[in-house]
């Protein structure tokens, strides 16, 4: 599952990391859309939610705004779950070594409501699940939107109970990747840092304390970093999606 704020480069992701999957490895991949506000796709979903409904159906069905719509899709994604768990590529699994499942663009509508707990607890039925958790790295400057960015994907755990890896994209385009990798990586480096800005007024005092929990309930990954754009670091992504599936793999 891609999971990530909208924008951070899911869509753009699973096409570079799939079109890399077939063409290196050679191996079966099937692509699936759930976000029924997606105009174009880059790749070429196996099954596709707009085939259920798009968000523009829901906003004349419904007489609702964007923001309306956008969580009455995730409810209608959960309706139409075990619709859209009994066809292929999830009907199908023995011929797929991998689905990449593309989540609604906006995290907060489907990843942080009830409607995600009922397609994910289905759906761990059927099949292993990663979530790739995406931080965007343009739009980290300072190390309160590192902190925040990289929160979002540990709630995303606690809500889902799904593993969830961290990679940061758009790392071509990064503003300051050294704070995203740090974190992932050693946020101890980053806690004096905190102390200073706090006392310098520019960060919460909330900031150090928080990174001292990134510390408790780090994971041994490694951070990855990817451009979904240039293609870059896809082989290191698929090395760290095989880790989470080893149950009994070292993953420093
Ligand atoms: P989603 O809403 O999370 O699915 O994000 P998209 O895949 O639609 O990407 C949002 C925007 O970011 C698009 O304009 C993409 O072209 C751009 N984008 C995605 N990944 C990258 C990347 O690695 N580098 C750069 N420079 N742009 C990217």
């Amino acid at each position: 599952m891609f999971i990530g704020p909208a924008g951070s480069g899911k869509t753009s992701l699973i096409y570079a990391f799939g079109s890399w999957i077939e063409k290196e490895l050679g191996l079966n991949v099937a692509c699936v859309n759930l976000d029924p506000g997606a105009e174009v796709l880059p790749y070429k979903p196996v099954l596709d939610i707009r085939n259920f409904f798009t968000m523009r159906d829901v906003m004349v069905k419904y007489g609702l705004g964007p923001n309306g719509a956008f969580i009455k899709a995730s409810e209608l994604v959960a309706e139409y779950s075990d619709k859209i768990l009994s066809m292929n590529p999830f009907s199908n699994l023995s011929e797929w070594d991998y689905i990449l499942v593309d989540t609604p663009g906006q995290m907060e509508a489907f990843i942080f409501r009830p409607a995600s707990n009922i397609f994910f607890s289905k759906l761990s039925r059927l099949a292993s699940i990663a979530g790739i958790y995406i931080i965007d790295a343009s739009a980290i400057a300072g190390l309160a939107d590192a902190i925040t960015l990289w929160f979002l994907g540990l709630l995303a755990q606690v809500k889902t109970g799904i593993q969830i890896v961290p990679v940061v994209n758009k790392i071509d385009i990064a503003v300051n990747k050294e704070y995203a990798r740090l974190l992932i990586e050693a946020p101890e480096k980053l806690i004096e840092i905190a102390r200073i800005e706090r006392e310098q007024g520019i960060l919460s005092d909330l900031a150090p304390e928080l990174l001292s929990l990134a510390l408790k309930t780090k994971q041994a990954l490694r951070p990855v970093e990817v451009s979904a754009k240039e293609g870059y670091g896809m082989n290191e992504l698929y090395y760290l999606i095989h880790e989470v599936f080893c149950t009994c793999g070292d993953l420093t």
